[in-house]
């Protein structure tokens, strides 16, 4: 590590359990952050300014004017282009030691699989249960961890997967979960300081699994109620013949 690096990371380095060891693996870490809106551009930005190594950003969609009150990493002049576009030249400015490139395409099973070659990690950044149950499948395939976020008006919640899947996986949450049904943000809203805390969160389980700074509370669903100020941590209801999750089952 040279001086301008350590003068950079200076602060972080003093985090008893990051120390420089921790910096050395954030260096050398590939973090896939599939959606660049609410929750993929704030966690794109925090592990960029962390010092990550490489972040590979995947989203098709241009930036909306309403996209601005909470995807605070893009300003009035990035209306209509990219968001992985403008993404990646914004993180290119704010630390250009990271090595950022981005795709303009949607994650798939087609896509998917060579978006996750040499990766360590994925952050979801999407808001679509459709995308997050081919994360699940690839990324069980791949045994990489992954690191699940949502908000909706004034609620989100998180869960980070290991890689292996003792804990259960998302395919064995997803016949509960009914967000999609009743909506997303486009419909239902989202105010920006909730979705940011969602992907501040997931930052935080992301900096833990590479580093061991913090604990990560693995296979947990997070829950949190900002209009009431009540969080919740559940595990997850691991299924008996799961298709991801039980290896007696295992198709992936
Ligand atoms: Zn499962």
């Amino acid at each position: 590590m040279n001086n301008s690096e350590l003068e950079r990371y200076s602060r972080q380095l003093l985090v008893p359990g990051f120390e420089l060891e921790g910096q050395e693996v954030l260096s050398s870490a590939s973090v896939l952050i599939v959606g660049c809106g609410g929750l993929g551009a704030l966690a794109a930005q925090y592990l960029a300014a962390a010092g990550i190594g490489r972040l590979a950003l995947v989203d098709p969609d241009r930036i909306e004017l309403s996209n601005l009150p909470r995807q605070i990493a893009y300003i009035e002049d990035d209306v209509g282009r990219f968001k992985a576009e403008a993404l990646a030249e914004r993180l290119g400015r704010m630390n250009s030691t990271v090595t950022v490139t981005h795709h303009p395409i949607s994650f798939d099973e087609t896509s998917g699989s060579s978006l996750l070659t040499a990766i360590d990690a994925v952050v979801d950044g999407t808001d679509s249960q459709a995308t997050r149950l081919v994360i699940d499948r690839l990324t069980a395939q791949k045994a990489l961890p992954w690191f699940m976020g949502a908000a909706v008006q004034m609620a989100g919640q998180n869960i980070a997967f290991t890689g292996s899947r003792d804990e259960g996986c998302y395919h064995c949450l997803a016949p509960q979960q009914t967000s999609e049904a009743a909506g997303g943000c486009a419909t239902l809203g989202i105010l920006g300081p909730v979705v940011a805390t969602v992907a501040l969160r997931q930052v935080l389980d992301v900096l833990g699994a590479l580093t061991g700074v913090a604990k990560v509370p693995w296979g947990r669903l997070r829950q949190y109620d900002f209009r009431t100020d009540t969080t919740a941590s559940l595990p997850l209801p691991k299924r008996a013949g799961c298709r991801v999750c039980d290896p007696d089952v295992n198709t992936r």
